[in-house]
């Protein structure tokens, strides 16, 4: 049984470190790891109705691991991002490690994503919107980086009830 209480809370120092790339020889040992991270999302959205991501060091493992639970869940080993254009909108982010705390933060609009999955294979995507501010966000979690750090001024905190 998962538990919600196995995600790190904002103010956790592991939540600000830099995670190690995966490499394929330890992959087969981080199977739980990810079974647990898609189950933590599903178990996040009965709670809050919300959950679309969650990356590796937000349960203390501090690998460039993030499952995503979009229509399946969709794993991504060893991101790489680059952004086409200067492009950026703003939006309120969410995060599973503070439930209850909306940030205001500019986003690029598009990105380039690589990755491996499952099977070691490699994957490229060109996202925008949604998809893009989503990828941003976890992908900052891999370098230790909270939405909180990255809030357009000092305004830009919305505590909610949930
Ligand atoms: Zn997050």
């Amino acid at each position: 049984m998962t538990g919600l209480s196995e995600i790190l809370l904002l103010g956790d120092p592991n939540l600000y470190k830099v995670s190690l790339p995966v490499t394929r020889s330890e992959w087969p040992s981080l199977q739980p790891v990810v079974r647990k991270m898609a189950d933590l999302i599903v178990a996040f959205r009965v709670r809050y109705g919300k959950g679309r991501g969650i990356a590796a060091p937000q349960i203390g493992v501090l690998k460039r691991l993030i499952v995503l639970n979009i229509d399946k869940p969709v794993i991504i080993i060893n991101p790489e991002i680059e952004f086409p254009n200067q492009d950026k909108f703003s939006l309120w982010d969410d995060c599973m490690s503070f439930p209850n705390l909306l940030v205001r933060v500019e986003r690029y609009q598009h990105c380039h994503l690589r990755f491996l999955d499952e099977n070691w294979k490699q994957h490229s995507w060109i996202l925008e919107g949604d998809m893009a501010e989503l990828i941003q966000h976890e992908f900052d979690h891999l370098d230790g980086i909270l939405a909180t750090q990255r809030a357009i001024d000092t305004q830009s905190f919305r505590i909610i009830n949930i």
